[in-house]
Order: C-alpha cells, then structure tokens, then sequence
C-alpha cells in the first residue's frame, strides 16, 4: 500500500511536472513570439498613429476650439490632401453678391489663407490681371478660394489692377503684381490667372516645381519666354487642366493688337532685358479687401 501510494503520488508529481513543463515551454515560445512579432512591425504602428491623426484632422471639427496651436508644431501638410474631390460642376449662380462669397469663405482674411491642421510646405500668390471684370472676378473668387483650401495651400490673391482707359496690358500687370506682392509677403511660388477662367478640377495644383507649369491646357497664349529660357512647360492631364471660361465680348481698352506679330518677333531680341528690369509704373493704391489683395497701378508709356 505504502508502495502504491508513494508510485501513485509520484505517477501524480510526474505528471504535473511534465504539464508544467510543458505550460512554460508553449508559454515562453508565445511570449516571444509576439515581442518579436511587434517589434518587427514599428511601421505599421506608426502608420496606425498617423492614420488616426489623419482620421482626427478630416473630422469637421473646429481645431480651434481646442488650445491654440503654435505654427512651428504643426506637421507638414500630407502630399495629397485629404479634401480633394476631383472634377467639379461648376454652377455659376445670377444672384451671386460679393457679400455672400465673404459669407462663403469666413476663413480667408484680407487675401489671404492657410491651413489650421499642417503647415504648407510653399507660400503661393495668386496674380490676376483686371479691368472692368467685377462678375468675372466675383465667381472666380468664390470658386477659387474653397479650390485652393482644399488643396491645403498656403496662399494670397492679389489683383492687380489697370488704372485708365489706356490699353490693357496683362503681362505689365503680372510684373507689377510680382514685384508687389513680394513686397508686401515672402512668396515661394506664383500663379498667373486670368479673371475668367475658373479651375474645374482640384488634383489641379497651385504649386510650383522645378518646371514653369502651364495650369490651363488647351489655351496656349504666353509660352515663349520661357521656351527661350530652355525650360521645359509642365502641364496637368487634359482631364484635369480643364477650365470654364466665363463667356465675354471684346473688352474697350483690349482690342486685338495690330503689331502683335512685329512685337513677337522682337522677343528673341529683347526678352532677356524686358520685363521686370524694364518694369514701369505708377502705384496708385495697395487695398486689403477681404477676399484679395487689391493692387492698382497705371503706366505712362504704352508698348
Ligand atoms: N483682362 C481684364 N480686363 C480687360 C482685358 C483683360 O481684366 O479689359 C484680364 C482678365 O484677367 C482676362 C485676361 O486679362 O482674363 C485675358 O484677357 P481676355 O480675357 O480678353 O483674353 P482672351 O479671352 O482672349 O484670352
Ligand atoms: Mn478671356
């Protein structure tokens, strides 16, 4: 019995210590297992940290309920933004007032915006020549403005305006407005846009390159100077260059130039010095409007 019991008891032991055993093997194997398995993937756990502050930013939630965040914390803006939609219809409605795009675009002051959430990696100015186009100008900036939020930039629209009756002369106007704008902010990049023409597609983006890039394919009016240069223009997909063209008649002060070809020939000749060192005007007014910046100058001697 004595016997018996001591087989049995240690049958018992022996068994125990070899489910033991056995725990701690399986035990140790799984533990390792999983720190190895963790530590092998620190991407996917930042990935998932920065997905969730994605998921936080996209929310519609006013970041600036929360304390106030300092410019130099704030992450660089993603490559693509979160609010990009693509091709837009456009609707350009016959009771629209400039009242109700600064109802619109309660963000933009005096000109000028950029994004809450990220910090843009370039300050871009937006320069329209303009002359009697208040409508144009009025659905432009209404369209304008939620395009360029969406795309998360860092930006200024100034308007650069031909005073008199003298004939318009849109490329004056875009030298005035660089040397202006430059003066009144740092800019690392600049847009030239026509007053009519509203961007249907937002992958469309504002921002420069090492390349001059032709926003607006199909209209093909001022690439020379730059083919002189040797740089090569680059344009978006035709799908998503596309512009509506706010329909208009010839304007007093802009008919059809009759030495237009005389003075193409010139500029293989005179490119490298006309322009901005050759660049004179009048200020007559620097005005911070809400939604733009308004610079009106004139010019004394016509091309
Ligand atoms: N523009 C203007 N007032 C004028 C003439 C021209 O504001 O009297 C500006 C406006 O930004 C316009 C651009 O210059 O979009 C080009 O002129 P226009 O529209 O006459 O050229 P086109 O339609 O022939 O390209
Ligand atoms: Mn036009």
């Amino acid at each position: 019995m004595g016997f018996h019991m001591t087989y049995y008891l240690s049958y018992k032991f022996r068994l125990l210590l070899l489910f033991t055993l056995c725990l701690t093997v399986v035990g140790w194997a799984t533990n390792n297992y999983f720190v190895r398995a963790i530590q092998e993937i620190p991407k996917a756990k930042n990935f998932i940290a920065n997905f969730k502050k994605t998921m936080v930013l996209s929310k519609k939630e006013p970041l600036t309920s929360e304390a106030p965040v300092k410019k130099a914390d704030l992450d660089n803006c993603p490559a693509v933004s979160p609010y990009l939609r693509g091709q837009d219809k456009l609707i350009f409605k016959p009771d629209l007032t400039l009242e109700d795009v600064q109802a619109e675009n309660p963000k933009v002051h005096q000109g000028r915006y950029r994004p809450e959430e990220c910090k843009a990696p370039q300050r871009v100015a937006i320069l329209i020549p303009h002359r009697n186009r208040e409508r144009h100008l009025m659905y432009l900036l209404e369209h304008l403005h939620p395009f360029l939020q969406r795309q998360q930039l860092d930006y200024g629209i100034y308007i650069i305006h031909q005073a008199g009756s003298k004939k318009f002369n849109r490329a004056k106007l875009l030298n005035v407005g660089y040397i202006e704008a430059l003066k009144d902010a740092t800019w690392d990049c600049f847009i030239f846009h026509d007053v009519d023409l509203v961007p249907e597609n937002d992958l469309n983006l504002y921002k420069c390159e090492d390349q001059p890039k032709h926003l607006v394919v199909g209209r093909n009016s001022t690439g020379y100077r730059v083919e002189l240069h040797r740089m090569k223009i680059v344009r978006p997909m035709p799908d998503v260059g596309k512009y509506t063209m706010i329909f208009h008649t010839r304007d007093q002060g802009n008919e059809v130039n009759v030495d237009r070809m005389k003075l193409l020939h010139q500029v293989s000749r005179v490119w490298r010095t006309d322009g901005l060192n050759s660049c004179v005007y009048r200020l007559l007014s620097v005005d911070y409007n809400p939604l733009y910046i308004n610079i009106t100058a004139d010019f004394w001697s016509g091309p």
